[in-house]
């Protein structure tokens, strides 16, 4: 691991400063940075340990009904809150759905977003890689590529983003709070990560020096509470990366959708999702058609991008059992396998 200067900022201004030196980077949890460090993927100079500023480790519920996480709330505490579970139980179920317990007790709401892709060649220095060094090729073009991108890649990169929590972030609207020298913007989260293009290094919105501070999700993803899901098909079944992910929310009136959410994971590099698909599935029974049609306009654009085009199929299918098992109903406590298609069969959930 290469040598690098630590300071500790009391306040979020010196952090901004502190963020700002070249190649600096952030430390929360560090349970992606470090790992990538001591594989000399990344190299900064300088970690600013952003863990002791103040107020960020709180979940405050605002008086429009809305709930801001800082974006030091650690996700272990923020899936176990049981308001908020209740509130967004999608969101808790995707929380609970990826790593360890050990790396969840880590881990950071702001972290979380920033984390990188675990492409095989990414993580490897001896591989040629567009979005590690913003040049030189692409390994996984041609290479390893089973688990990469199906919507939204480019000929310079065909990685996917490895956070569940991001893909029910991204269904219910939240609001990424950021704090940067020239004063406070709020970016939607659907617009916060980037598709690669020709700039793959350059992977979200944040500018130099600017710190995620909260993020906001609205009092409007609270209606889809009674009937929201979060399912993940992965290649084992803990402790792994999505293939393909699917949050779901539903309102439903006299059997009839009349509202819904819906964001795919593991199929771009940034969570997925399609107005019009929702809006197909508005005033539809909450059905196996319903939910296929909605799937074929969310893929509409997905083609493979090497030795992956199972996943279209896949997505496809996950989608309408997401769908049918949010229009069951949300389990009364997060499945005992959060996420997985063996923890629950529809009228038959199993609870912690
Ligand atoms: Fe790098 Fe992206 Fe290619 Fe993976 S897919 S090797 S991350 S450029």
């Amino acid at each position: 691991m290469k040598r690098f200067d630590y300071s500790r900022p009391a306040t979020l201004n010196e952090a901004m400063d502190a963020a700002t030196a070249p190649n600096a980077a952030l430390l929360g949890g560090g349970t992606n940075l470090l790992d990538l460090m001591k594989v000399n993927v990344l190299r900064p100079d300088k970690l600013v340990d952003v863990t002791h500023l103040a107020d960020l480790d709180r979940i405050d519920w605002l008086n429009d009904g809305s709930v801001r996480i800082g974006a030091l709330v650690r996700n272990s505490d923020l899936a176990f809150d049981p308001a908020f579970a209740k509130a967004f139980p999608a969101v808790a179920e995707a929380i609970l759905s990826g790593a360890s317990p050990q790396l969840r007790n880590m881990a950071t709401t702001g972290g979380n977003l920033m984390q990188k892709t675990r492409c095989a060649y990414y993580w490897d220095v001896a591989s040629a890689c567009n979005r590690r060094d913003g040049s030189g090729g692409c390994a996984a073009i041609g290479g390893e590529n089973r688990t990469h991108a199906v919507l939204g890649w480019s000929e310079a990169c065909i990685a996917t983003h490895p956070s569940d929590f991001a893909v029910p972030l991204v269904a219910f609207d939240a609001i990424v709070e950021i704090a940067g020298k020239s004063g406070r913007r709020e970016v939607p989260i659907g617009d916060f990560h980037r598709l690669p293009g020709d700039t793959p290094q350059i992977e979200t919105v944040l500018a130099a020096g600017e710190i995620i501070v909260a993020v906001r999700l609205p009092a409007e993803a609270r209606r889809f509470a009674r009937n929201a899901r979060y399912l993940k098909l992965r290649e084992r079944t803990s402790y792994a990366f999505a293939l393909v992910s699917v949050a779901v929310g539903l309102t439903i009136e006299n059997g009839t959708i009349s509202a819904a959410r819906l964001a795919l994971g593991g199929v771009a590099a940034k969570p997925w999702r399609s107005a019009e698909a929702e809006a197909s599935l508005v005033g539809k029974s909450a059905n196996v058609e319903s939910f296929k049609a909605a799937a074929d306009i969310l893929l509409a654009d997905a083609r493979p991008s090497g030795d992956n085009a199972f996943k279209i199929e896949l997505a496809r299918r996950l989608i309408v059992r997401a769908g049918r098992e949010a229009a069951h109903g949300t389990p009364d406590r997060v499945p005992a396998l959060p996420g997985s298609v063996l923890a629950t069969q529809i009228g038959d959930l199993a609870h912690v």
